[in-house]
């Protein structure tokens, strides 16, 4: 081992809640994860345009790469501004030199009419040549016919299905709704809820600083035969810190528990953007393994190369301005904000 490592993967992030740092507090204080989504992400989400969706990915692709991250794996949802936001997405986070694998999330909170949007915005990108994947928000806010047609078009693409799974109790009926649906290429993030013994096929994503911060319980995603992969749900592009994050919660519930459990979910996201282990991250800490970054804070990568071009060095992203996207992220934040 040394101090090389491949570039990380982020195998679940939400690159357009970049921007809700700092967002006005809630009407009323959220009491439960359904309540969260209600008063807070379905607010932000539909307050969306192109212009905040894109400085919120250029911030969030760069936040991602100063953490040694060079693939993204993002589910977005922008009900007000559907159509091209995959695209939008995917020139910020090229822009800034790292790799990514898109979906939008469909939902039909906004009636069927917004569930077909979403489709066509996942088939458009993906049949112009985006590197995608077909999104569903969640089974518990699609209808059968929703979930149907997303399944039917990801099997017609040759791409997988990126859903949320069982997140809070809310979702307890999707393995029976998923059931039939699901392949080996489809993401199933978070599955807190999800009953052991499922039926449902696919790579498990766990987000262990998400499932803390919404009180939704732990997944222990070790009890299941899917592979599972790591993801931030949004909270910042750091695949090292969710790596650590998992160790402890795995060891919380089994004081047995070891790193190389946790850091083989890392390595599972080469197995989703297998590009990425192409990538190099030269990192200020050796060796990096399990033993040794479990209980190291605060590494951090001293140069990154992506498709062999250096696109980090000296604390800096070679291609981009990293002032300059802070704070023009910022400007939007502001017009984001000041809509909620
Ligand atoms: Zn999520």
């Amino acid at each position: 081992m040394s101090a090389v490592t491949a570039g990380l993967v982020c195998a679940h992030h939400h690159l357009y809640s970049t921007l809700a740092r700092g967002m006005p507090a809630p009407p009323r204080t959220p009491r439960d994860f359904g309540e969260i989504l209600e008063l807070i992400w379905w607010r932000l989400d539909a307050a969306l345009d192109l212009e905040m969706i894109r400085w919120s990915a250029m911030l969030g692709a760069l936040e991602a790469l100063e953490n040694g991250t060079t693939a993204i794996v993002d589910h977005h949802e922008s009900p007000n501004a559907i159509e091209g936001s995959l695209d939008v997405i995917a020139e910020a986070c090229a822009e800034v030199g790292v790799r990514s694998l898109l979906a939008y999330g469909i939902t039909d909170r906004h009636g069927p009419e917004g569930a077909r949007r979403g489709l066509a915005e996942n088939e458009r990108f993906i049949r112009v040549g985006g590197r995608g994947l077909v999104g569903i928000h969640a089974a518990f806010t699609c209808s059968d016919e929703s979930l149907e047609a997303a399944a039917g078009l990801a099997a017609e693409l040759g791409v997988g299905v990126h859903v949320h799974v069982c997140e809070g109790v809310g979702d307890r009926e999707a393995p029976r709704r998923l059931a039939g649906l699901t392949r080996d290429d489809w993401l199933l993030a978070h599955c807190v809820h999800l009953p052991t013994d499922h039926e449902l096929r696919g790579t498990i994503l766990h987000n262990p600083m998400s499932n803390l911060n919404n009180a939704v319980g732990y997944a222990d995603p070790a009890r299941f035969a899917n592979p599972v992969a790591l993801g931030t749900d949004g909270i910042g592009g750091n695949v090292l810190e969710a790596f650590r994050l998992a160790y402890v919660m795995q060891r919380s519930v089994g004081v047995t528990a070891s790193p190389e459990t946790a850091w083989s979910w890392l390595a599972n996201g080469w197995h989703l953007v297998p590009e990425a282990r192409d990538d190099e991250v030269t990192w200020s800490y050796e060796p990096m393994d399990p033993w040794h970054v479990a209980f190291t804070p605060g590494i951090r990568p001293l140069r990154v190369k992506v498709g062999g071009e250096v696109v980090f060095e000296d604390s800096r992203p070679t291609r981009v301005d990293a002032a300059e996207i802070r704070a023009r992220a910022r400007e939007q934040a502001v017009r984001l904000h000041a809509r909620l």
